[in-house]
């Protein structure tokens, strides 16, 4: 049965079929035209989903590569740079910044709770223009589930001389980010979440701005150069200097194409849908989110917060041994308080009913006190409500 597992992660996430089809192709030679025409291929459909008119550069890594090399791209030892933290991953690019010799200074918020602008304002306010040189940012909290609004925050960073940047692994092509209007200046976003790729690569659109700050940065760099990527994308032209994840471009390349076909608005309202049907179906069974405000909640994760009495790891197993489905838990100190459902990319609403079924059996057979079938019928109601 594990080819019908129902792939309720907050990534890795199902690659569609046709995807998967894709990734399975010929190898080629990463210095011939046909792999050129794969890289430009990929480069215009990012564009498109990042909205931006940045290079998006292919780095052959997972989302935390991508991190790491926009701050060794565009930081030197001793620069400042404002992190806002709002979980476990604002928490990693703090750590990331500070293990290369940049002075980080974190600004926390609640986990569950939103970066709040004004506190920001305020900081920036104290501090005066140019004492940041970065402010770094998790558009989407995936240990959370809270989603951070980048647009105030681009506004201050360039009314204070900072560059924004901004992990967007967990929210790209399923939260609306608008790279080049929101001025965002690095945003990072990986294969394997709302892209519905398999891991390997990190995407990263970088701006004019970042790119004039790499010429200044003293960090050691190399694999992943922007400059080189840069050089090897625009001057080969559509080249990476080293040998990309080949197999999982092809797979990108074709859902780049079916993003385009069902449009990024479309994209990013069908992952409201399935959010909310499932939001609504915990609701619905008692049971808190750990974000309860409807408009801060991620639309790609949910982070639901488990009764004292069920044990995580016993909820896990069996949801995976009864109903062959995964899911997450968190990290740090709400680890074991809840769990995560990812609900990104390909998820459909069969995946969604799936999900809450399942979770309703185990949970009422670990005792807790629910009708069977309420949960699903409030996300049947939404459902039902969003097609007429
Ligand atoms: N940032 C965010 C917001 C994430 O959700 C993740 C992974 O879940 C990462 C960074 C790390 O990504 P990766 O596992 O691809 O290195």
């Amino acid at each position: 049965m594990k080819n019908k597992r129902t792939m309720m992660l907050p990534g890795p996430v199902d690659v569609p079929h046709q995807a998967l089809l894709a990734s399975a192709q010929k190898m080629i030679g990463h210095r011939t035209s046909d792999c050129e025409d794969l890289v430009a291929e990929v480069s215009e459909g990012l564009k498109y989903v990042f909205q931006t008119e940045n290079d998006v550069l292919v780095l052959t890594c997972s989302g935390t590569g991508g991190l790491e090399a926009t701050l060794a791209n565009t930081l030197s030892k001793g620069d400042k740079v404002l992190s806002l933290c709002t979980g476990a991953f604002g928490e990693r690019f703090a750590t990331i910044a500070e293990r290369y010799g940049i002075e980080v200074e974190r600004m926390n918020f609640t986990w569950g709770e939103a970066v709040n602008a004004d506190r920001v304002e305020e900081k920036l306010k104290e501090v005066g223009k140019g004492y940041f040189k970065a402010i770094l940012m998790t558009h989407n909290e995936t240990s959370t589930g809270i989603v951070n609004h980048p647009k105030p925050l681009g506004k201050l960073a360039k009314e204070y001389g900072a560059l924004l940047f901004i992990d967007a692994v967990s929210s790209l092509a399923g939260i609306e980010l608008k790279t080049d209007k929101w001025k965002a200046d690095v945003v990072v976003a990986s294969t394997q979440k709302a892209l519905m790729s398999p891991p390997g690569l990190a995407l990263v659109s970088v701006s004019p701005a970042a790119m004039k700050a790499r010429e200044e940065s003293d960090l050691p760099k190399f694999y992943w150069d922007f400059k080189r990527a840069k050089r090897f994308l625009n001057e080969r032209p559509n080249q990476t200097p080293s040998t990309p994840a080949i197999t999982t471009l092809y797979a990108l390349r074709e859902v780049l194409k079916e993003i385009k076909e069902e449009g990024l608005g479309e994209v990013f309202d069908r992952h409201k849908i399935m959010a909310k049907a499932f939001r609504s179906a915990m609701k619905k069974i008692g049971l808190g989110l750990l974000v309860d405000n409807e408009d801060e909640a991620s639309k790609t994760v949910t982070a639901v917060e488990l009764p004292k009495e069920i044990k995580f790891s016993t909820l896990k197993e069996r949801l995976l041994e009864e109903h062959n489905l995964y899911i997450t838990g968190s990290k740090g100190h709400l680890k074991g308080k809840v769990f995560r459902v990812g609900h990104m990319g390909n998820t459909t609403k069969s995946d969604i009913l799936t999900t809450i079924s399942a979770l309703e059996i185990v949970l009422k057979d670990e005792g807790l006190d629910l009708e069977l079938g309420s949960g699903i019928k409030a996300a049947q109601e939404i459902f039902y409500k969003e097609e007429r």
